[in-house]
């Protein structure tokens, strides 16, 4: 019997690409790969939006660039990291060819130092209200001094900087900022190609935040990124498809082999329905790696497929819907399925 399964449907996810590539234009596309491609399986999914004609890629921390450059994602493919510890190994990642967003002038210098093989790429990030890294007003001219100082260890590739996306005057004022920061480094003599701000909200909701590039995660899965524009109303499908088996059957209900070790919450008792053949049943309770869900006098038989959420198109729950029922947002269920749960990929 098949164990729980996520359905990854990886030519889903390339249409995803494509259509907000096509939505972004003239802006750049970085497809955001970070927590295991948001749970989907990362290599499938960075293999698939290489082959997607994507030129950027954002993993967070420098391992997973490393990562998907040894599994041959392609030199000409720019690698984002940007969550750099006090400890890194630049050397290794320089010769990666990764991409580095920089906050501090003590990550800029120790850059500098491993940069013997060839000069590395810098982004500059500036902090805009969110407090979540970036350089301060204050630092940011010297920050920018020592990176065009450093030429010929470090190319300033870019500049950047990211928001909450959480009301639209705090990303006004967010947004003025970025420009500030931009204008007073062009003073300071720097010219920069790539300027990014939007993740998928910010892309979607404002078109004045989408300047050279922008880095998309969320939208990309078929996900909502909480508020805003919803995902189908961009034509943006769902990437995941969550089954378990009917493990056991017996007098009105039915047990899943997928439990809260898996990842599926205790907080679906009572709030969401899987389906199976078409008929959707309520969760009555969820234990380490058993679900109960209460099927009536249905002829469910073991050895039937459950879907906990899919696409949507077979009456099955989506994502969007137990992410509403379970007061969170998409990402949060996905992130947290357990690498017990077979990624299968579609191609
Ligand atoms: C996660 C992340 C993104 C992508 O955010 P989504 O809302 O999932 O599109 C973009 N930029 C940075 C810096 C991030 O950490």
């Amino acid at each position: 019997m098949n164990g729980p399964t996520a359905t990854i449907d990886l030519s889903a996810y390339r249409r995803n690409l494509a259509r907000l590539a096509e939505r972004v234009a003239p802006a750049a596309l970085m497809a955001v790969v970070k927590a295991d491609a948001y749970g989907h399986g990362l290599l499938p999914v960075a293999r698939a939006a290489v082959a997607a004609g994507v030129a950027w890629i954002g993993t967070l921390d420098i391992e997973t660039g490393l990562e998907l450059r040894e599994n041959g994602i392609p030199r000409d493919v720019a690698v984002f990291t940007w969550l750099l510890g006090p400890n890194e190994d630049y050397g290794r990642a320089i010769e990666a060819e990764l991409d580095f967003g920089v906050s501090t002038l003590s990550q800029l210098e120790a850059i500098a130092r491993a940069s013997v093989s060839g000069r590395a790429r810098v982004h500059l990030k500036i902090d805009t209200g969110l407090h979540r890294n970036g350089a301060s007003i204050e630092d940011w001219p010297g920050l920018v001094t020592r990176s065009l100082a450093l030429s010929d260890r470090i190319e300033l590739v870019g500049i950047w900087t990211h928001i909450a996306e959480a009301s639209d005057g705090d990303d006004t004022v967010a947004i003025e900022r970025f420009r500030s920061a931009i204008a007073v480094a062009e003073r300071l003599g720097a010219s920069v190609t790539v300027r990014h701000l939007a993740a998928s909200a910010a892309a979607f909701g404002r078109a004045d935040s989408r300047f050279d590039l922008v880095r998309i995660g969320a939208f990309s899965y078929g996900i909502s990124p909480g508020g805003g524009v919803s995902p189908s109303s961009l034509r943006l499908e769902p990437v995941m498809t969550l089954t378990a088996p009917v493990i056991a059957k017996e007098e009105g209900l039915a047990t899943l082999g997928i439990g809260y070790g898996d990842g599926i919450p205790s907080s679906a008792v009572g709030t969401v329905q899987v389906s199976i053949d078409g008929a959707r049943f309520e969760v009555v309770s969820v234990q380490l790696d058993r679900l109960t869900v209460d099927t009536g006098d249905s002829p469910i038989q073991l050895g039937d497929t459950a879907v906990l959420f899919g696409s949507g198109t077979a009456a099955e729950p989506t994502l969007q819907e137990w992410a509403d029922q379970l007061g969170t947002i998409g990402e949060e269920i996905v992130t947290r399925l357990s690498p017990r749960i077979r990624r299968r990929f579609l191609e």
